[in-house]
């Protein structure tokens, strides 16, 4: 799915990702986890195509081809989703009609026919009815003054709907409460059970009393210091990062 070899990034010569390699297959979880200013949310922000980071050295592969050359909105259509650490606020765009837009555009780019108003009115109200998100959410402004924990469950949306292949999780977990958190791993699930790939950027182990990942890793300095089971995690909270080795 994903074949990430030496990636260095830097900002303004600041080196921020260090040589990076990680490959994940479909099916798999990959939980990544590091201080803070280790890198994470570079190495999403790099992966979903943000620009403003030069990528030095490295390549990624995305379903075999060459990632760091494609659009985001590219990578996007060919199954590729980040759900950010802060989700942005959009005045002025209903998150429906949004919502709607971006369901559509993907149909379309799949050669399917786009969803009329009740054919996504009849899904959109099956999808919040799993993430129990309030229906009045979905005639606001995007996010615009949703909390930390709607703005989270909005990304969850975007994700029940679009079922990406490749889904970056950017600390989805903070801001959530114990409920949302539950109902958020538990449609995670659901999607490995249809050979989703996830990379899950956490601070927390509460995430992993709900899924197993295959691997744990943690990011130092912009590199992979130490990869291995869940067990690596669990050490971490006893001790911190910086007695791990
Ligand atoms: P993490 O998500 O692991 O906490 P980040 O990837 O956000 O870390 O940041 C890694 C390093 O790169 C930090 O030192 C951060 O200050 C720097 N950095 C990342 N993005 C920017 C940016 N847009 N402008 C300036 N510095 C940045
Ligand atoms: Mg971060």
């Amino acid at each position: 799915m994903l074949n990430i070899n030496q990636l260095t990034i830097t900002l303004k010569d600041k080196l921020i990702l260090d040589k990076l390699s990680l490959e994940i297959h479909p099916g798999e979880i990959h939980v990544i986890m590091g201080p803070n200013g280790s890198g994470k949310s570079t190495l999403a922000q790099v992966l979903a195509g943000n620009p403003i980071y030069n990528v030095s050295n490295g390549f990624v592969l995305f379903k075999g081809e060459n990632l760091l050359n494609q659009k985001p909105e590219l990578r996007s259509l060919n199954g590729l989703f980040l759900a950010f650490q802060s989700p942005v606020e959009i005045s002025g765009l209903n998150n429906m009609y949004f919502l709607k837009s971006m369901l559509n555009a993907h149909r379309k780019f799949k050669n399917l026919s786009e969803l009329d108003s009740i054919e996504f009115l009849t899904l959109i109200d099956l999808k919040i009815e799993q993430l129990k998100i309030e229906k009045s959410s979905l005639g606001r402004n995007f996010n615009n003054g949703f909390s930390g924990g709607e703005k989270k469950m909005n990304e969850m949306l975007q994700i029940l709907l679009l079922e990406p292949d490749l889904i970056i999780l950017d600390e989805i977990d903070s801001g959530l409460d114990i409920d949302a958190l539950k109902l958020v791993m538990f449609n995670i699930s659901s999607l490995l059970k249809k050979q989703k790939s996830f990379i899950i950027i956490t601070h927390y182990t509460k995430v992993l009393e709900y899924i197993q990942p295959n691997f744990v890793h943690i990011l130092s300095h912009g590199k992979i210091v130490k990869s291995g089971t869940r067990e690596i995690a669990f050490q971490i909270e006893q001790v911190g990062y910086e007695n791990i080795h």
